[in-house]
């Protein structure tokens, strides 16, 4: 695929992603109002405030008449939505139930910022770069293996060079063994450009050059096929078996991919069972923190990545090796 052909295909999954937020809001909206009634009726009141003002305006009353009636609907507005609050609170539901919740805040799923000529947003940019490295048409992908790392990179200040050393030869290890590497699964966080890419690529290749199969995928595609597997319009889909399956799954960018109730945290605890259940391997790459992978997607999907008895934990730590 061409770089003008990945951009458009990202726009799609963009357009998708906004439409999913409407409708969840919506969802949110419909079980706020069924378990407080009144929600409704402030909802409906702040809506017809808003129509009688543009009337106001559009038949003509003086000037001071409408920011009058401009003034008086700011307020009521306000006093209904501090009373919608209140409400909510007094639910026990969150105080942004009834705002949109964006996978990325700053673009608000449009892939786009500022004003014209707008930019790409820098979700969008990774995910391009992303798509762009997994059907390989970025050159220097074939390059990523364990031969090719340069240790000259990498400076020596803080330790850096010293411990991503270590963690390649922990890698290395583990891929020369496999899948008798004496743990099952490998967890590297750390922040971007550190090299977790890099390693799991490594792997990757070093694995499948050695004959076993293995599949690697980013994050937001393994969301996008548990979203397929979960909407269920196609009886021949067998995608996220083939995850479930895959004697070494490596996973890229753990956390970039879109929070969808009832699939992101479900599927991920299901893939991540299974697989540990019958003693396949799990290579995950993630920018998150052991805490806030508890915080995003739970106890139980955060103990099955985080088993200190499965799981062997690193964290990468020092320099942007990409802005060196
Ligand atoms: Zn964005």
């Amino acid at each position: 695929m061409t770089r003008s052909e990945h951009i458009r295909a990202l726009l799609e999954e963009y357009a998708r992603q906004r439409a999913a937020d409407e409708a969840d809001l919506q969802a949110r909206t419909d079980a706020a109002c069924a378990r407080v009634p009144e929600i409704a009726a402030l909802k409906q009141q702040n809506a017809e405030l808003a129509l009688s003002a543009m009337r106001g305006i559009l038949t003509g009353q003086s000037a001071e008449q409408r920011r009058a009636l401009a003034d008086d609907m700011k307020r009521r507005g306000r006093e209904n939505n501090a009373r919608i609050r209140a409400l909510l609170a007094g639910a026990g539901l969150p105080e942004d139930q009834l705002e949109p919740r964006y996978r990325c805040d700053r673009c608000r799923d449009t892939g786009y910022v500022g004003e014209a000529p707008a930019r790409f947003c820098d979700c969008f940019e990774t995910r391009l770069r992303l798509r762009q490295h997994e059907d390989g048409s970025m050159a220097g992908l074939d390059e990523q293996n364990f031969d090719t790392f340069d240790p000259a990179r990498i400076p020596e200040a803080d330790g850096q060079r010293e411990q991503l050393l270590a963690v390649r030869a922990m890698c290395e290890d583990y891929a020369n063994r496999f899948p008798e590497a004496g743990f099952e699964n490998l967890l590297l966080t750390g922040e971007g450009g550190l090299g977790k890419t890099f390693l799991l690529n490594c792997i990757f290749e070093r694995v499948t050059s050695r004959g076993y199969p293995a599949i690697r995928v980013t994050a937001f595609r393994m969301f996008e096929t548990m979203r397929r597997q979960h909407v269920g319009s196609e009886p021949d889909f067998n995608g996220f078996s083939e995850l479930i399956e895959a004697p070494l799954l490596l996973i890229d960018d753990l956390g970039t991919e879109p929070m969808m109730r009832n699939i992101t945290v479900e599927y991920l605890f299901t893939l991540l069972n299974e697989r540990l259940a019958a003693g396949r391997h799990t290579v995950v790459a993630t920018n998150l923190t052991p805490v806030q992978i508890k915080e995003r997607y739970g106890e139980r999907v955060a103990s099955r990545l985080l088993d200190r008895t499965r799981c062997r934990c690193v964290q990468l730590k020092g320099k942007d090796l990409r802005s060196l």
